[in-house]
């Protein structure tokens, strides 16, 4: 359930007679390549939300719209970023009124592994807890990559089972840059754009709807585990 389609006199309802927590979802304004959208991994946090809060009744705020990208994607046209300390700021004031009319704990769902967005999030407080929904075991899917890249053969995969109207397939371009090679732009040591480098890594041109279906439906699987104790309905 969105909070943003309620009053707040329902919300302080939901707050005392259904459920006190909140999910936040955390997206990011970024380039996914020349084949996925910009707001890709806002569509999947948000998709993901709803499932979260359908289970547990935990309301859903309005996402945060922007994360922690790499300084080399300054380069690829409408990717932007807010430096850490920013969004933890954003994070730290908005719970801070949420708190004090009654919310427990509040649940950061986000789907970007950018280790300074990740740790950005990290430990803010206790009733804070931070959840990235891609960690999940992805070899026994994926028929190219062990693991998830970036508009990959994985992220590709689950954009096709939930908006294969945005995907342009035709358009993807196929360059990895092996894991070793790419650390030092994953650490934002450089800054420049690598050779050859349209935005994506890893293999989209093996996604498929039916790989990403088995990698949402695994996503949901582990979400509910690691988040419906803190997340608990009242009730
Ligand atoms: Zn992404």
């Amino acid at each position: 359930m969105l909070m943003a389609d309620m009053t707040w006199n329902e919300v302080e309802k939901h707050i005392s007679e259904v459920n006190d927590n909140l999910i936040i979802p955390v997206g990011t304004c970024e380039q996914h390549g020349y084949h996925l959208p910009l707001g890709n991994d806002t569509f999947i946090v948000e998709y993901m939300a709803n499932i979260l809060s359908e289970r547990t009744n935990a309301l859903v705020a309005p996402a945060i719209n922007y994360g922690v990208n790499l300084p080399c994607d300054v380069h690829l046209a409408g990717t932007t970023s807010i430096k850490p300390e920013t969004l933890r700021g954003i994070i730290v004031s908005i719970t801070d009124w949420w708190r004090q009319q009654g919310f427990k704990h509040f649940l950061l769902l986000t789907y970007h592994g950018d280790p300074f967005h990740i740790q950005a999030m990290e430990k803010i407080s206790d009733d804070i807890k931070l959840y990235d929904i891609s960690e999940i075991e992805y070899s026994d899917i994926l028929d190219k990559q062990s693991s998830i890249r970036h508009a990959c053969e994985a992220e590709t995969s689950v954009a096709l089972f939930l908006y294969p109207e945005k995907v342009k397939m035709e358009l993807v371009r196929e360059h990895d840059i092996k894991f070793d090679d790419f650390k030092k732009y994953l650490f934002h040591e450089e800054s420049s754009l690598p050779e050859g480098y349209v935005g994506n890594l890893g293999y989209p041109s093996f996604a498929t709807k039916d790989k990403g279906s088995e990698i949402i439906n695994r996503m949901i699987d582990r979400m509910i585990n690691e988040c419906y104790d803190f997340l608990k309905p009242l009730r």
